[in-house]
């Protein structure tokens, strides 16, 4: 199964990602998560994508594809994957096309503008392996503690409200056309993110299975 996850930043991407990944025993694919990874190490790409992340602006597509085209290549994505937060732009998705990558379905998780500023807010992610939490919608066990592998769970720099502002203009105006590119290729399929994780989760798995 080849999935992309579509929607505005704080719409429940990575947390759905997680969720399909435990069902569906594929990877999930965040270049989000790759790019931080990438900046915490001090490679070159990640000193390149770093101003970018921090203003909430897109990191150039080139760059993307690259390392979409390397991860898509590795053995684990043999049966199938989940993209998170990939392709973005027109031109990412054209990439994806170009390389002979053969996507299933589109799902995209629509949440109102205002709902994702107060969602933002209360997100934590954890620093060591980027699994999402949030205060009131999806707290961990322990306090500050990430529930999968232990690390201490941090705000990320760029949810605070000026950027994200930011990163919901971007994404109206450059990832939102990918709604009408993949419905057109008759491949999207729509779900409202409720402000219960499960609930969400519900209807993808019902989406996916043909019940949405
Ligand atoms: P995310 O964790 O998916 O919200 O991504 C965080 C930031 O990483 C974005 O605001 C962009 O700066 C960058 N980024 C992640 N994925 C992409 C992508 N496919 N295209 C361009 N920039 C991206």
């Amino acid at each position: 199964m080849k999935l992309i996850l579509l929607g505005a930043p704080g719409a429940g991407k990575g947390t759905q990602a997680e969720v399909i990944c435990d069902t569906f025993h594929i990877p999930s694919i965040s270049t989000g998560n790759i790019i931080r990874e990438a900046v915490k190490n001090g490679t070159e790409m990640g000193s390149m994508a770093k101003e970018y992340i921090e203003a909430g602006k897109l990191v150039p597509d080139e760059i993307i594809i690259r390392i979409i085209k390397e991860r898509l290549s590795a053995e684990d994505c043999k049966n199938g994957f989940i993209l998170d937060g990939v392709p973005r732009t027109v031109a990412q998705a054209e990439a994806l096309d170009a390389l002979g990558v053969e996507i299933d379905r589109v799902l995209n998780i629509e949440v109102k503008d205002d709902v994702i500023m107060k969602r933002l807010s209360g997100r934590r992610v954890c620093g060591a392996c980027g699994a999402s939490y949030h205060v009131q919608f999806k707290p961990s066990a322990k306090p500050e503690i990430c529930d999968r592998c232990g690390g201490q769970l941090i705000v990320r720099k760029d949810d605070e409200p000026a950027t994200v502002r930011e990163r919901l203009a971007v994404y109206h105006e450059q990832t939102e056309p990918l709604v009408d590119y993949y419905t057109a290729k008759g491949k999207l399929v729509t779900v409202e993110g409720q402000e219960n994780v499960e609930d969400t989760s519900r209807l993808i798995l019902a989406a996916l299975e043909g019940r949405g």
